[in-house]
């Protein structure tokens, strides 16, 4: 049936916050570490705020500490840099994660440069990046991506060896970082994007397809072979019918009828970002925990 296809990211999230709470209460017994998140937000976008807010409750749900760090809008880059500053010398705090985007007068760029790699747990900063395209050990890699790979192996095994993956999007955030991690699984993987020539060819020949583009519904069904395992990154809001609608990049309606397994949008990709995050907090707690 359709919903037997569907890949369950709010349950996987779910098991995955459980074995962290597990290994925070060790932690915390056996070596007095509690892992601690701060989030900073600058502004009040209303999308962000409840991005926030939701990270905030999840990670004090598995047993870290988190603290919320709210500025005004008009906050300058300077004071950003000190904030940051502070938390980077701060024992307690083990991650630091900037909401984006941020205001249009303060560089993203600058800012991700100055959080601490080892407290970068959006793994955004270029040490991390760096040590992820390298393969080194230590890397605090994007969450999103991270998701998508957990999630085609919750559907296709842990073994995804020559596996051919495409990725539809190469942004810094999701389609760069998550080609990496499929290359890493030993997948053969194909990045493509808005120069691609015969798109929808070129996803018919996925075992794996990544949706990263930010295009309502984009990817149809005859984009997809019969059995693939299609992981939806797509978070689009559109209207429809005259109600509000969260859409994935992906026509799901259409691809689940080929598809072997598919991410639904909400419930797929999007509760394992978060889930994502606080592993890595407690990954960089366990690593570089002073
Ligand atoms: P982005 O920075 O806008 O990148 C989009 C990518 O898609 C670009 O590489 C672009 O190609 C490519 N693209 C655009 N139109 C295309 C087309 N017609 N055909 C082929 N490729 C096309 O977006 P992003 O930050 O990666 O995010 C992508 C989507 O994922 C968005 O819907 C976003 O909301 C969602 N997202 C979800 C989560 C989550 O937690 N689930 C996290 C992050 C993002 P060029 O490089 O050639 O321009």
């Amino acid at each position: 049936s359709e919903l037997q296809m569907n890949i369950d990211g709010k349950q996987a999230a779910a098991e995955l916050r459980a074995t962290l709470a597990k290994e925070v209460a060790m932690l915390k017994t056996e070596r007095g570490i509690t892992p601690g998140l701060t989030v900073v937000l600058v502004g009040d976008d209303p999308a962000s705020q409840v991005y926030v807010r939701n990270k905030v409750k999840q990670t004090r749900e598995v047993g870290m500490v988190s603290n919320e760090i709210r500025l005004d809008e008009n906050t300058t880059e300077e004071e950003l840099l000190a904030t940051l500053a502070k938390l980077n010398s701060d024992d307690s705090v083990h991650g630091i994660l900037v909401q984006l985007p941020l205001p249009k007068h303060i560089n993203e760029e600058t800012i991700i440069a100055t959080i601490a790699p080892e407290k970068d747990v959006d793994g955004f900063h270029a040490m991390n990046s760096g040590r992820l395209l390298n393969g080194e050990q230590g890397a605090l890699v994007p969450c999103t991506p991270q998701g998508c790979v957990i999630l085609a192996k919750r559907h296709l095994g842990d073994d995804l060896s020559g596996k051919h993956a495409v990725i539809i999007g190469r942004s810094n955030i999701v389609g760069k970082p998550v080609s990496i991690l499929f290359l890493q699984e030993n997948c053969t993987v194909t990045i493509a994007h808005s120069r691609t020539q015969d798109l929808p060819s070129m996803c018919r020949q996925a075992d794996i397809l990544v949706a990263a583009v930010g295009r309502p519904e984009m990817v149809k069904s005859d984009w997809v072979k019969s059995g693939a395992t299609v992981i939806d990154v797509g978070i689009n809001r559109i209207e429809r019918d005259g109600k509000n609608k969260l859409v994935g990049d992906v026509d799901f309606n259409e691809v689940s009828a080929v598809a072997g397994g598919i991410t639904p949008v909400p419930g797929g990709v999007g509760p394992m970002t978060i889930a994502c995050l606080l592993k890595n907090t407690v990954e960089a707690a366990k690593i570089y925990s002073k």
